[in-house]
């Protein structure tokens, strides 16, 4: 759960985000925006103080890579340069496919 006005990405303070976990988002994937807004606001209650005015439900259907490649990169030298990079190989967030894309560039050069 994160505060939008103390990261900064929020002009006026009370805008939150909450986000589900994997187990969570499979099991509700189909339930209604409603019913989904409703259990993690639930959840979020103790911590949030007051009722919302506004809430928006958002789905990322491949927010999260399941299995992790082992190494940086997946490079395939035949027929062509063809490199696999991304956030499936150095780690689920931004700073594993930046590294992954450096590794896969260093390869390429
Ligand atoms: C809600 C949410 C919050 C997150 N918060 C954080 C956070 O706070 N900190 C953090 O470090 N990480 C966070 N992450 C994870 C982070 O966003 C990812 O790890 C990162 O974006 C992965 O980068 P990537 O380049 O590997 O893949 P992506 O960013 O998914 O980029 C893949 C790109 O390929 C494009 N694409 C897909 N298929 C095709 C196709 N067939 N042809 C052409 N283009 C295609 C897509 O449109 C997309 O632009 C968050 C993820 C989600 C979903």
């Amino acid at each position: 759960m994160a505060d939008n006005y103390s990261k900064g990405v929020s002009q006026v303070p009370g805008a939150i985000t909450i986000h589900a976990g994997p187990e969570f988002s499979l099991k509700y994937w189909d339930e209604a925006d409603e019913m989904v807004a409703e259990y993690l606001l639930d959840a979020a209650a103790e911590w949030i103080g007051s009722n919302s005015k506004i809430v928006h439900v958002h789905r990322w259907r491949y927010s999260k890579p399941l299995r992790l490649h082992p190494e940086p990169y997946l490079a395939i030298s035949d027929p062509a340069p063809l490199i696999f990079a991304g956030d499936a190989f150095a780690g689920p967030r931004v700073e594993g496919a930046a590294l992954s894309g450096l590794a896969a560039a260093e390869w390429l050069l």
